[in-house]
């Protein structure tokens, strides 16, 4: 089967909940830790943000032998990056995959971490598909030939895009194609969740908002299939976060910069350095929560206004046994929203425990973060019992909501309907010789990924290490 080329992992920031777990940043692992009042006030960098973009930076810019400081907002780092170990594996609330693995540097610093990965649940052969409207369920080449006409529905809806000089969304140019203009009403609830997966998972929005110009206009780094980690992907910030000195629980409000150098403040205490590269999210900077003094030059503001902070969410329920079966395949659930509650990996696979991570994006999933973990946690039963025909009910519950999280308001960047792809460009290009982006949304390579964010921060480290001298 055509794999979907990104199906994100589990889900989001703000743990949502569950009961019984509660799940708190302080359940992550904290690596290293100072205290701010401790700090010395001039570095050659000061790196905002211990995601893997600034933690990659910080890196490239110590082993340059600068002096290099990173100052992050959360107990942990990692940022989007969130292994969550309350039922005693690390099952992971952002980043789960690494896409793309010939050529990947997050392989090799995998095999360095120690960090184990597995088959990709979207490759493993036994994918089903359950509609729960008609009761009926489709495997092997008969879910294929769908997922084949999906495809080319949508390329064929990307084809359209060089016949026009103005852009329209996706889904406009979807509505266009004859092939889709003929499906009939079962098949276009299936086209609809494949829709869904291929577009919804991938750029964190329904194909509605996403630019038919800016689809997938970005470069693919690398090539080949995609791997699961299940060995904690936070094994591989801790293990780029070696030996560096990392500040956290300093919430940076105010950055300083010009020609005399930097001033970044967190509270009541600030810190100096020659250069700071920014590796805060696009959501984050496009909520103002941190003041540029002066203000960014027009056109970086410009293109923070015109690049878009999707949502991708995940709810998962632990049952006391797998009765799915015992496999590592994804199922596609067919219902009467295919924005929700559209795709469930099983965790026995990957992890041996017996829980179903379901897929929540775009305005839908801000929908659902606004509900309480008891009301997704009856939804999501609701579904999986008439999906699985059980009367089952969960043990266990944990949802995301990265919408809400305050450090990173979205899961990642997507181009919409109107604006230009150059946006990513713009940030991805020094500001000056002492302030920098970094980040998954600050490239054109690879974007919304953790080898983008990755080789995004080592690409600005370059640039400002050039300019230090
Ligand atoms: C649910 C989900 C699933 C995903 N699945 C995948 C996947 O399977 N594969 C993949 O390749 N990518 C995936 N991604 C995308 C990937 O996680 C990101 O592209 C990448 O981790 C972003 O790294 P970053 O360093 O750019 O940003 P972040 O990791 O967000 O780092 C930014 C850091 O800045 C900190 N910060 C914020 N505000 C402040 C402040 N005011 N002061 C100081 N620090 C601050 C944050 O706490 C954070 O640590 C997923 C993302 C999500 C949310």
């Amino acid at each position: 089967m055509k794999r979907r080329r990104f199906l994100y992992g589990l889900m989001s920031g703000t743990l949502l909940g569950c009961a019984p777990t509660v799940a708190t940043e302080s359940s992550a692992p904290q690596i290293v830790k100072k205290k701010a009042a401790a700090v010395a006030s001039s570095y050659d960098v000061i790196v905002v943000g211990a995601g893997i973009a600034g933690l990659a930076a910080a890196q490239a810019i110590q082993a340059a032998g600068k002096r290099v400081v990173v100052l992050e907002a959360r107990s942990r780092i990692g940022g989007r990056i969130w292994s969550w170990r309350n039922w005693g594996k690390p099952i992971e609330l952002g980043a789960n995959w690494i896409h793309t693995k010939t050529g990947n540097p997050l392989v090799n610093l995998a095999k360095q971490a120690g960090v184990s990965t597995t088959s990709d649940p979207e490759e493993a052969g036994d994918e089903r598909l359950i509609d729960t409207i008609n009761g009926t369920s489709l495997t092997g080449s008969a879910l294929e030939s769908h997922y084949t006409r999906a495809y080319d529905i949508i390329e064929r809806a990307v084809a359209r895009g060089d016949n026009l000089d103005t852009d329209v969304s996706l889904r406009t140019s979807i509505s266009q194609v004859a092939a889709f203009k003929q499906l009939n009403a079962t098949n276009k609830r299936l086209f609809e969740s494949m829709l869904a997966q291929i577009v919804d998972d991938e750029y964190a929005i329904e194909s509605e908002k996403v630019s038919l110009f800016g689809y997938e206009e970005e470069n693919a780094a690398y090539t080949g299939s995609d791997l699961f980690v299940n060995g904690g992907y936070d094994g591989i910030a801790t293990h780029v976060a070696k030996n560096l000195s990392i500040i956290q629980n300093t919430v940076v409000t105010k950055i300083a910069w010009g020609k005399s150098g930097v001033t970044v403040t967190a509270g009541s205490k600030s810190w100096q350095a020659k250069a700071v590269i920014v590796t805060l999210p696009l959501g984050v900077l496009k909520a103002n929560k941190v003041t540029f003094t002066p203000a960014l030059p027009s056109t970086y503001q410009t293109a923070i206004n015109q690049l878009a902070t999707g949502v991708l969410n995940r709810c998962i329920l632990k049952f006391d046994t797998a009765f799915w079966g015992d496999t590592y395949s994804t199922f596609t659930i067919v219902g009467n929203d295919p924005h929700q509650w559209y795709q469930m990996i099983p965790l026995n696979g990957p992890y041996g425990i017996p829980a179903l991570a379901a897929f929540n994006a775009g305005s839908q999933a801000r929908a659902l973060e606004a509900k309480t973990d008891a009301q997704l946690t009856a939804e999501m039963t609701a579904i999986v019992q008439k999906a699985f025909g059980t009367k089952k009910s969960s043990n266990g519950m944990v949802a995301t909501r990265w919408g809400q999280d305050p450090y990173a308001l979205g899961a990642y960047s997507y181009v919409p309907v109107g604006s230009p792809i150059r946006a990513r460009t713009v940030l991805a290009t020094p500001v000056s010789a002492q302030l920098a982006f970094a980040g998954e949304a600050y490239t054109n390579t690879d974007p919304s990924t953790v080898h983008g964010a990755y080789n995004s921060g080592r690409k600005a480290a370059s640039a400002i290490l050039k300019t230090l001298g």
